[in-house]
C-alpha cells in the first residue's frame, strides 16, 4: 500500500531528534528498512507506521510523545519485537508513530548490598542479565527470546519464562518503574524499595498494560545471590499425572532448590527431532529404540525437564539430591527413565532442547496458539478433555502441547492434520479451535493469556470472557491515564 505524505510536524521533529533517532518513509528509511519494526516475530502481523522514532533518551521519548498528543497521532511502543500477540506492530493505516526504545540500552545502577539494579527500558533481557552476572548475581527472568526482547517490553507484557515456580513473573521481580504518560509526562518511580506502602501502586498498573497506558523508560529490579552449581535432568513419564504427582513430589524434597519444571509431550520434541535434530540429540537417551520410528528411537508421552539448583558447588555426585531422587521416582513408578547432566553443556543442552520448541514450530508452519493457564492439579483432565473435543471436532489434527507446569501454564498449539496446508487450516477454523479450547479454559476457572498477553490476538476473547465488572474497571483506568485513547489503541481493550 502506498504510503502517507509525511506531514510537516513529523519533518521538524526529526530536525531535533537527528537522523538515527527518527525513520520517515522515503526519506531515510526504504520499505525494506521498516519492515522488521512493522511485522512480528511470526510474521503474522504485518501494519505500516507513519514514522518510526528511535530516541536517545527519556526527554527524546517525551518529545515525540508531545508532538504526537498536540497533532492526535496515536503511539505504538515497541521493545524486541518478540510479542506474540500483534502488541507491538502499528495497524495498517500508516498514521500511528511507532516509538522503538532499543536505544535506552544503559544499566543505570547494581546496588549489591540491596539486591537490586536499575535498567533503561531498552536493554535486552540477556543485558540484564549479564549485567547482574558480572556482580556475581542472578536476575532470573528467564525465557527463549531473551536475546532480542526488552526489559521494558517483558514489563508491558508480565513476562513468565522458565523460573517463575521459584521466582515469579516480571512483576515480582520489579521493585519500580520511569514511565512517559500518555500526555507526555514523566513519571519517576524507580525506587528500588522492598516496602512502599505509599497510595495505590502505579507500577502495577503499568506492568502487564501492554504499552495501553504509558511508555515504560526504565525498572529497577530485583536480584538474587547467584546459585553455585545446576543440576538439569530429563525423564520420561508415561501420563501428565505422573508429570503433576512427580512435581509436588520433588517440590516436597527440595522446596527452593527446584527452579525449574517444563513439560513436553510427544509432538513438540517429534518437531524439535525433524526440523532442528542437532538440538534433539541430548533427548536420545531416554526414547526407547524403536526400529519402526524414524529416527530410530520412540519418543515418551511426555517429558520432563527438572532443573536444581544449589548455593555451593556440588563437589561430588552423592551431594546431588537429584540423582537419588530420580532414584526414587523411578522406584515409585512415577517416571520410565531419566537422564541427568553431568556438566555445564549437558545443561544447557537440555535447556536448547526445550527452548527450540517455538523455532521447530515456526519451520513447521502456522499453528492456532493457545497459551493457556489452569491450576497445576486440573492439568491432566484440562489436556484430556481438550485433546478428546478437538480430535472429534478435528480429526486429525496435530496438538503441540508443552510448557511451565510448575504453573499451570501451557503452550497448546493447534496445527492442521498431515498433508493439509497449516496456513489454509488456521485460516478456515481458527475460530472454532479457539471456541473448544477457551470454553474449556473458563469451564476450568482458568485463563485465556497466562504470559503473552492480549495485544490484537486475544482483544474479542478477552471482551467476551472478562466478566462486565473487571471490563468497566479496566475501561475506567484507561479512561483516566489516556483520555484521549493515543497509547497503543486497539490493543487489550
Ligand atoms: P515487544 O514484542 O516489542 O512488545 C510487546 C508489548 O509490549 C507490545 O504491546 C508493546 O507495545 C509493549 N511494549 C514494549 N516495550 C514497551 C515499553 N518500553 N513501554 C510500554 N510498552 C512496551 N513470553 C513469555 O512470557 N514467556 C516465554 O517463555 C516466552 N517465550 C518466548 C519464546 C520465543 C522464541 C518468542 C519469540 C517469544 C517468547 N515470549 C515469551 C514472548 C515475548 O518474548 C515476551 O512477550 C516479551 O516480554 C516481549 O518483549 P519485547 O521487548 O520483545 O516486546
Amino acid at each position: 500500500m502506498p504510503r502517507s505524505p509525511l506531514p510537516s510536524w513529523l519533518i521538524e521533529l526529526a530536525q531535533q531528534l537527528g537522523p538515527k533517532g527518527l525513520l520517515l518513509p522515503g526519506v531515510n528509511a526504504t520499505d525494506a528498512d521498516l519492515l522488521p519494526f512493522e511485522q512480528d516475530w511470526r510474521g503474522r502481523y504485518r501494519g505500516q507506521a507513519l514514522a518510526v522514532a528511535c530516541p536517545a533518551s527519556v526527554d527524546e521519548v517525551q518529545q515525540v510523545v508531545r508532538a504526537c498528543v498536540s497533532h492526535k497521532v496515536s503511539i505504538v511502543p515497541q521493545g524486541g519485537n518478540t510479542g506474540l500477540v500483534g502488541g507491538g506492530i502499528p495497524d495498517g493505516s500508516g498514521q500511528q508513530v511507532l516509538i522503538k526504545l532499543h536505544r535506552l540500552n544503559r544499566v543505570l545502577a547494581v546496588d549489591v548490598a540491596n539486591l537490586s539494579i536499575t535498567v533503561q527500558a531498552g536493554c535486552t533481557l540477556a543485558q540484564v542479565q549479564e549485567a547482574a552476572h558480572a556482580h556475581g548475581l542472578l536476575f532470573p527472568l528467564s525465557l527463549a527470546a531473551e536475546g532480542s526482547c526488552t526489559i521494558g517490553g517483558n514489563l508491558a507484557t508480565n513476562a513468565g519464562g522458565t523460573q517463575v515456580l521459584r521466582y515469579g513473573t516480571a512483576r515480582e521481580l520489579c521493585l519500580g518503574l520511569e514511565v512517559v504518560t500518555a500526555s507526555g509526562e514523566l513519571w519517576s518511580g524507580l525506587s528500588a524499595l522492598r516496602k512502599n506502602n505509599t497510595g495505590y501502586d502505579l507500577r502495577d498498573l503499568f506492568i502487564g498494560s501492554e504499552g495501553t497506558l504509558g511508555i515504560i523508560t526504565a525498572a529497577s529490579l530485583k536480584l538474587f545471590p547467584r546459585p553455585a552449581a545446576h543440576t538439569t535432568a530429563l525423564a520420561a513419564c508415561d501420563s501428565l499425572q505422573s508429570c503433576v504427582d512427580l512435581l509436588q513430589w520433588v517440590r516436597q524434597q527440595l522446596d527452593a532448590q527446584l527452579t525449574g519444571f517444563e513439560v513436553m509431550a510427544q509432538a513438540p520434541l517429534q518437531l524439535v527431532m525433524r526440523h532442528l535434530p542437532d538440538i534433539a540429540r541430548i533427548a536420545q537417551g531416554l526414547n526407547a529404540p524403536d526400529a519402526g520410528s524414524a529416527t530410530g528411537h520412540a519418543v515418551p508421552p511426555w517429558t520432563v525437564l527438572i532443573e536444581t539448583s544449589h548455593p555451593r558447588p556440588l563437589m561430588t555426585s552423592e551431594e546431588d539430591p537429584v540423582h537419588a531422587l530420580l532414584a526414587e521416582a523411578m522406584s515409585q513408578g512415577l517416571i520410565r527413565q531419566a537422564i541427568v547432566s553431568q556438566n555445564q553443556a549437558q545443561h544447557r543442552a537440555m535447556w536448547a532442547l526445550r527452548e527450540a520448541i517455538p523455532m521447530a514450530e515456526k519451520a513447521e508452519g502456522l499453528m492456532v496458539k493457545h497459551d493457556i493457564g489452569v491450576t497445576t492439579s486440573q492439568t491432566p483432565a484440562f489436556v484430556q478433555q481438550a485433546s478428546l473435543a478437538l480430535q472429534a471436532a478435528f480429526p486429525g489434527h496435530q496438538l503441540v502441547c508443552f510448557g511451565h507446569l510448575g504453573d499451570g501454564n501451557l503452550h497448546f498449539n493447534v496445527g492442521a492434520p498431515a498433508g493439509q496446508s497449516a496456513q489454509a487450516f488456521v485460516a478456515e477454523h481458527e475460530g472454532a479451535v479457539n471456541a473448544v479450547v477457551y470454553d474449556l479454559v473458563t469451564q476450568f476457572g482458568g485463563t485465556i493469556s497466562a504470559e503473552h498477553g492480549i495485544g490484537q490476538l486475544k482483544r474479542e476473547e478477552l471482551a467476551q470472557r472478562q466478566s462486565p465488572v473487571a471490563l468497566g474497571l479496566m475501561r475506567a483506568i484507561k479512561q483516566a491515564l489516556d483520555p484521549q485513547g493515543l497509547m497503543n489503541p486497539g490493543r487489550v481493550l
